[in-house]
């Protein structure tokens, strides 16, 4: 196992009925911004319990965050915020929300002149405004970590930061908040909290069995629930059990002295970046073809995922790889999340695209063993056409 350090302070207050816990997790002088999203809060009677739970404070509010925040909306919140002197933000909704309110805290607090720095010069968070969650879309694992994807929409660019300034100080998981989700958000949730995991997972082994297996943990978790809940999506047990796996997901447990690889979400983020496909969705496109063309220096733990997940373990190491691989597409294609590039009418002329951003941008040596270099990013995203 390697070496690691492990900090996590986001207290979650899980179950029904646990907004009105609000009240007692915000400062009761604090002058609030409730920031969400294109309204669905107000379609399910989120909006009404978080309002009635801070009563009595001072509330403003900033709408229409939208999916993939961008930077653009968000520098008008940090406007707002600072004009306005407010000293707590609560997010309501899914990741994009939440990211887009780490962003709002940071960029409050920078000093320099431009705080899309924060994204593409990795300028340091220096302090943040505290923020807390209420989880509408179980998925990111945004409300229990300190990273955020922000988009660019004049040029184009999606980009991610963290900073131990940006965890939140309290995430509110009701499972109930989920009930009015469409199938297709709740698919895209189950299969980001799967690549999550595997991103963390399907590395090489550092004899860290306690690791493995509460990541096998989720990835079964996420295997049983998912289908369970495309069939019934206002069950309750079945929507809380997702929301906490994909919490686990990404909170810092499972990658502590593990190595990681995140080439697939790097790759797919150049995708929502250029056609704006769901980021789940990127990711079922680019993780098959990145497994596949890395399946020798992942090979040993692979074949565990292969035998420990979907019971993989019968003929050569060669038909189990590629049986381990068909297992992880037919559950994203079940979870109806379309795997293969062209089925999203995207081709080659964007491939060549996206190699020449990252060659711009420097980006290289993505990957646990960073030896995927942008001809490698090309093989890869050849392989999803
Ligand atoms: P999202 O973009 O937050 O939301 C997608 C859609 O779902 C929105 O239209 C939203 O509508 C709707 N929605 C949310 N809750 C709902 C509910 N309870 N009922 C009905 N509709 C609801 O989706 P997401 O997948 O959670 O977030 C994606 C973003 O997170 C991407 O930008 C991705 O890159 C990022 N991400 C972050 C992390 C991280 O660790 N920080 C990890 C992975 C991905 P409204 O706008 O009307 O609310
Ligand atoms: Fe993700």
């Amino acid at each position: 196992m390697n070496n690691f350090n492990f900090y996590n302070p986001v207290k979650i207050i899980f179950g029904k009925g646990q907004i009105s816990s609000i009240a007692k997790e915000i400062p009761a002088d604090a002058r609030v911004m409730v920031t969400y999203g294109g309204g669905s809060i107000r379609k399910n009677g989120v909006y009404e319990q978080v309002m009635k739970a801070l009563e009595g404070r001072t509330v403003i509010e900033f709408s229409n965050i939208e999916p993939n925040p961008h930077y653009e909306t968000l520098m008008q919140a940090v406007e707002i915020g600072r004009r306005q002197e407010i000293d707590f933000i609560l997010a309501v909704g899914g990741g994009s929300v939440i990211d887009g309110t780490k962003f709002i805290v940071a960029a409050m607090a920078y000093e320099g002149e431009d705080p899309w720095d924060i994204l593409a010069k990795r300028e340091q968070v220096k302090g943040a405004v505290p923020f807390g969650t209420v989880l509408t879309l179980p998925g990111t694992g945004s409300e229990m970590n300190s990273g955020a994807v922000i988009t660019r929409v004049s040029t184009k660019e999606k980009l991610s930061f963290g900073s131990p300034y940006t965890f939140p100080k309290f995430s509110i998981l009701d499972p109930e908040t989920t009930f009015t989700l469409p199938i297709r958000q709740i698919s895209n949730g189950v299969v980001d909290a799967f690549t999550h995991v595997l991103e963390q997972y399907l590395t090489y082994p550092v004899n860290a069995p306690l690791q493995d297996r509460m990541a096998e943990a989720i990835l079964l978790t996420l295997k049983e629930e998912g289908p369970k809940a495309l069939l019934n999506p206002q069950d309750y047990d079945t929507m809380g059990n997702i929301m906490w796996s994909a919490t686990m997901a990404l909170n810092g447990v499972i990658r502590v002295g593990v190595p990681t690889d995140w080439a697939t979400h790097m790759i797919g983020h150049e995708l929502t970046a250029l056609h704006g496909i769901d980021h789940a969705r990127t990711l079922a496109i680019v993780l098959p073809s990145l497994l596949r063309y890395k399946s020798e220096s992942k090979k040993e733990k692979l074949l565990q995922y292969g035998k420990r997940v979907w019971g993989v373990d019968a003929g050569t190491e060669d038909e189990c790889l590629e049986a381990t691989l068909q297992a992880t597409i037919s559950f994203f294609e079940s979870m109806e999340i379309s795997t293969s590039l062209s089925d999203y009418e995207v081709g080659e002329d964007t491939i060549k695209t996206i190699v020449q951003r990252f060659q711009e941008r420097g980006v290289k040596n993505l990957g646990e063993r960073a030896d995927i270099q942008v001809d490698d990013v090309k093989e890869i995203l050849m392989m999803s056409l």
